[in-house]
């Protein structure tokens, strides 16, 4: 017999296992200030590479202003209940009309969180004897949407057009005896390499095979395509996603998420989606400020243009100065490194302290050991300035890093008091 708390406690997971050492640094910062390039952390002014404010929208005065607007005429109760009991507006089905149009479909259901919008709705359209076929690098949320399907599920290798077609096969032959369908789920851009999906690719597919596609485009919404409606747009395929996940949460600036499709799809959804059914529907000051971000998206494109000027002013300088940036084709901006994970620690602790850069990395056990990722996010509100002096810190800091001047630093207790 085992006490489950004792386990918990004497097992902390494989982030929760450096919690006594990194907590209030590198993990659970706090970035104080207005959202912007510049806030502050303990105390400092940083420049700022962590946040998915592509597009500037989270502190843009009109965003603020509908906010602030909606918080005072509604309250952040309104509207009380689920969408189905009692918490349906005109606001929302007005946002949902708007957002059909932009993406180019039918009809469109919103969902409170985009987490669990994914996962409820790989849940919502498919049995037991359904299977599904997806990315090995898909998100968390669909990971974890696939951890509620009883069926089965054969994952492709990343962004591997031969591997997703031999699973396709075999999920052919499967449901010949289960009488199932096929769902392929795969992601617009993903979020760590900031590769695109190859969507066109996999929508070809459905020349020689049945099956519906679900993406998840939550870093392509509002920084590809013509007019922002996405990594579909982007690639001349809109049209053959069957269901389009977009979150809020990036270049939206907010909190909710959406999902487009043909109108009985999502008529089915609105009425089987459990994460909707059994949850608070969206507050309206958060449906109106979304109105306001979804207007301006669609009325300025020169947002982002502005990001991808940025985000290639980054890249392109990176890439100058030797730094390997991977295959991105997306405004996401990996920084592939050599060194183990002490060595990056005390990189990134160089660049936090000494040159007041504040960005994310990825080490072992989430890549390979002796890898080391920065992930930068470049946004429309980033000036020369602060994409310079970055440039300057990360080629700097590389120097070091391929001396060897990092490696005789042990991780220090970087734990607030
Ligand atoms: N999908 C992807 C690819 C994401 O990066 C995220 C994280 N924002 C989500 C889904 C979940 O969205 P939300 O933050 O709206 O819950």
């Amino acid at each position: 017999m085992a006490d489950i708390f004792e386990r918990l406690l004497s097992n902390q997971g494989p982030i929760g296992q450096h919690r006594e050492r990194a907590h209030g640094y590198f993990a659970f910062p706090k970035l104080e200030g207005e959202i912007g390039t510049r806030m502050f952390f303990r105390g400092k002014e940083k420049i700022v590479w962590s946040l998915n404010n592509y597009l500037g929208l989270a502190n843009h005065p009109e965003v603020r202003a509908a906010d602030a607007k909606a918080a005072a005429d509604y309250g952040l109760a309104s509207p009380m209940g689920a969408r189905m009991m009692s918490g349906n507006t005109n606001y929302h089905e007005q946002l949902e009309k708007e957002l059909s149009d932009y993406m180019g479909k039918e009809d469109t259901c919103l969902l409170n969180y985009g987490y669990q919008g994914v996962m409820s709705t790989i849940d919502a359209i498919c049995t037991r004897r359904d299977v599904i076929v997806y990315d090995a690098e898909c998100h968390a949320s669909i990971i974890d949407g696939l951890r509620l399907h009883q069926g089965h599920r054969y994952v492709f290798k990343h962004n591997d057009i031969e591997d997703c077609e031999k699973q396709l096969k075999r999920a052919t032959e499967m449901i010949k005896t289960s009488g199932g369908g096929i769902l392929v789920v795969t992601e617009g851009v993903f979020g760590m390499a900031g590769d695109q999906g190859k969507l066109k690719e996999i929508a070809a597919l459905k020349e020689k095979f049945d099956f519906r596609l679900l993406v998840d485009d939550a870093h392509g919404f509002g920084t590809l395509g013509k007019t922002g409606a996405g990594t579909g747009e982007e690639q001349g395929i809109q049209d053959k996603i069957d269901l389009l996940f977009n979150t809020f949460a990036k270049s939206g600036a907010s909190i909710g998420a959406f999902i487009s499709g043909d109108k009985a799809i999502i008529d089915y959804l609105r009425y089987n989606l459990r994460s909707q059914i059994f949850a608070k529907s969206v507050p309206l000051p958060l449906v109106i400020g979304h109105l306001k971000r979804v207007e301006l998206m669609r009325k300025h494109p020169e947002m982002k243009a502005k990001l991808w000027e940025n985000a290639l002013k980054l890249q392109n300088g990176l890439k100058e100065k030797g730094f390997d940036i991977g295959k991105t084709d997306s405004v996401v901006t990996p920084v592939y490194m050599k060194g183990g994970v002490e060595e990056a620690t005390a990189m990134v602790m160089d660049l936090r302290e000494n040159y007041n850069i504040f960005c994310s990395i990825v080490v072992y056990p989430v890549i390979p050991k002796g890898h080391i990722i920065y992930r930068l996010i470049p946004t429309a509100v980033h000036t020369d300035e602060d994409i310079e002096l970055t440039l300057k810190a990360f080629e700097e800091t590389k120097e070091k890093l391929d001396a060897g001047s990092y490696k005789a630093e042990a991780i220090p207790d970087m734990a607030e008091a």
